[in-house]
């Protein structure tokens, strides 16, 4: 019997990893994938053979790099639930990238590494995730090795992140002693992610618990475990959702320890997809029709097909393979022939995909980050950012002849969002801008290797860019007319202001009370 909409919508959880560098995200996502094993979603992907495809190759500036420049998705299946994973890129140069996929998401894991804490990418996405009330799952990694004190952990988060913790597990032993998890609120333990199934223990006394412990260490686990329940918060499903507290967990993703504690969190607290805010009115996950929305675009997934993959997060209803969907942004119809699943290593037709799924669209540049898909209603989901960029460059073409095809190219590395492209006001030649200096790399190496442009930046007289509005068009006319040389266009035609610095910017918005200069534009 099909799954109802609501139930199949139930047990979908969308989420990303936050954290800094190094603290082994990478590593746990991997053994998120391996115990999720499932490649085949029951009943609602079917494997054809020759349909499958290789995620064979990224760009080639990722390899040299050893950084992973492009975001993805990757599906799987644990216990009764579907996880969607997000992966962001983890360099900061791509920070732009790594917010519009937090738009998609429903909760977060936030890794800690043990011996460092809280560090500075983590803040940075965890105030990210703040503003947009995103529930925060905390995996404490690397308990394995050499660690700070738990309380001193959980501490740290409290005062850096102002987020009231509850540790749910507790770790068995420390460093070298380390040998499995303790689950507080149910009396379980787990000698290591091999037991698929926790064992219920007599409390933190247990004998179970004491064998695994060196001799001296079985009184100190008992006198943290009473301190433990004396003074840490239980668990609070509303404060949780409402991004106030985040139950912790502790473990070594690299040793295999406390990775299914996690997974079963998410499954069981972690929130289903929520209902979406659009322009006209609340989008909830469990309505028959489906609507969605881009929020980002990746190019080159195989090298053999200069194909262009759009990913999409479905908000309600069910997305099926061949239905007609329709753009918001033209009011045109788009067949939906081969949405795709992606795995670890592969990518497989979806036949239908529910509200939470995230799956991609190929396409040829008729979807552009930001967009909404329906079934016909007239409807826009915003809130997918765009930052005003850090980086201004003017791009300087060796051969004049090709002007117009680094046009039609810059055009197209804009819409997939790997630059911001502005056009001046008084017809000088484009201007790109970037949140990070590795995305003018990006850009340059694409330019060459896709479209055979070999081009250099040259600094462009600006560093400053900000949308400019008003509530009174006049005066947003007259500040245009009245600044044409500091005025462009961005993608959408929605006018910018250029400034050589930040003085100069202030100095206007002085002068100028009634127009308003952002930093951040949410899409459309
Ligand atoms: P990312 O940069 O956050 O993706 O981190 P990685 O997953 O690449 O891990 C960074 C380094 O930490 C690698 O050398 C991993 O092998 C190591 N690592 C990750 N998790 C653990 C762990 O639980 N224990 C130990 N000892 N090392 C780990």
């Amino acid at each position: 019997m099909p799954e109802k909409l609501a139930d199949a919508v139930a047990r979908r959880r969308t989420f990303a990893i936050i954290s800094h560098p190094d603290a082994g995200k990478t590593t746990l996502t991997e053994k998120l994938l391996l115990f999720g094993g499932a490649i085949q979603l029951a009943g609602e992907v079917k494997a054809k053979k020759d349909r499958v495809q290789t995620r064979s190759d990224w760009m080639k500036i990722e390899r040299e790099r050893g950084i992973s420049v492009v975001t993805s998705v990757m599906t799987f299946e644990y216990g009764d639930h579907v996880f969607n994973l997000l992966d962001t890129p983890g360099h900061e140069d791509f920070a732009d990238d790594t917010y519009r996929t937090l738009t998609a998401v429903d909760s977060a894991v936030m890794v800690i590494d043990a011996a460092k804490g809280i560090e500075p990418r983590t803040l940075k996405l965890f105030e990210v995730c703040r503003l947009r009330d995103i529930p925060i799952v905390t995996f404490v990694n690397k308990m394995d090795r050499e660690s700070r004190d738990p309380f001193e952990i959980l501490d740290e988060i409290e005062q850096k992140l102002a987020l009231d913790t509850a540790p749910v597990t507790w770790p068995i032993g420390r460093g070298k002693s380390f040998s499995g998890t303790f689950n507080l609120a149910n009396s379980t333990i787990r000698r290591s992610d091999a037991d698929v199934e926790p064992e219920k223990v007599n409390g933190p006394e247990a004998s179970q618990i004491a064998e695994m412990l060196p001799e001296f260490e079985r009184d100190a686990f008992v006198e943290e475990m009473m301190l433990a329940q004396e003074a840490c918060r239980p668990f609070d499903m509303q404060s949780f959702r409402e991004g106030h507290l985040t139950p912790v967990y502790f473990g070594s993703a690299l040793r295999n320890f406390g990775v299914r504690d996690l997974i079963e969190a998410l499954g069981a607290v972690g929130p289903q997809p929520r209902d979406q805010e659009a322009d006209r009115r609340t989008v909830a996950a469990d309505e028959e029709k489906m609507t969605s929305f881009v929020f980002k675009i990746q190019a080159n997934m195989d090298p053999n097909h200069r194909d262009r993959i759009a990913f999409v997060r479905v908000c309600s209803g069910k997305l099926q393979r061949g239905m007609k969907a329709k753009l918001v942004r033209t009011g045109k119809p788009i067949s939906l022939s081969a949405p795709q699943f992606f795995f670890a290593k592969s990518r497989i037709t979806a036949d239908e995909a529910f509200a939470g799924d995230v799956v991609g669209i190929p396409n040829h540049g008729t979807l552009r980050i930001g967009d909404t898909l329906t079934e016909g209603e007239e409807l826009l989901f915003r809130g997918v950012p765009n930052f005003a960029p850090e980086i201004l460059r003017r791009v300087r073409l060796g051969d004049a002849m090709k002007a117009k095809k680094l046009k039609e190219a810059l055009q197209q590395m804009a819409e997939e969002g790997v630059v911001q492209l502005f056009t001046p006001e008084d017809g000088s030649p484009a201007i790109v801008g970037v949140v990070g200096a590795l995305q003018l790399d990006v850009l340059k190496e694409r330019l060459q290797n896709e479209y055979s442009l070999p081009v250099d930046f040259e600094m462009a007289r600006f560093s400053v860019c900000r949308w400019i509005s008003a509530e009174d068009k006049g005066e947003l006319e007259r500040f245009i007319s009245s600044h044409r040389a500091d005025i462009a266009r961005d993608l959408d035609e929605d006018p910018v202001f250029l400034a050589p610095h930040e003085f100069g910017l202030n100095y206007e918005a002085d002068r100028w009370k009634q127009i308003t200069f952002k930093a951040i534009k949410d899409y459309q």
